[in-house]
């Protein structure tokens, strides 16, 4: 009994630092993903992996208040107002990740 209960914390916590490091990869927190991956472990790292990576995401200006969404995003968190992908292509701003290189 003991040596199974062993042997599933192994398998927990290489799945957590599995997920955590996925997690951390795209920009999220590590312990968050090592906690979820730990927790559930091959569903934790599934989601880990086909989670949307924020850092790689176009984002735009809400034309209400000025603050930073992803495009996909569908209306301002806010001020409310909908969002809709600008017509004018230099009105999308490249991910974050590409701004820090
Ligand atoms: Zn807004």
């Amino acid at each position: 009994m003991n040596g199974a209960g062993g042997a599933y914390v192994v398998i927990a916590v290489c799945f957590g630092i599995g997920g955590g490091i996925i997690g951390r990869s795209k920009g999220q927190s590590f312990w968050l993903w090592f906690l979820i991956a730990g927790a559930v472990p091959i569903f934790g790292v599934l989601a880990a992996v086909f989670m949307r990576n924020d850092r790689t995401v176009a984002r735009m200006q809400c034309p209400g208040c000025g603050k930073i969404h992803h495009v996909h995003d569908a209306f301002c968190l806010r001020c409310g107002t909908e969002l809709y992908l600008p017509d004018d292509a230099d009105a999308i701003l490249p991910p974050e990740q590409a701004l820090h290189r």
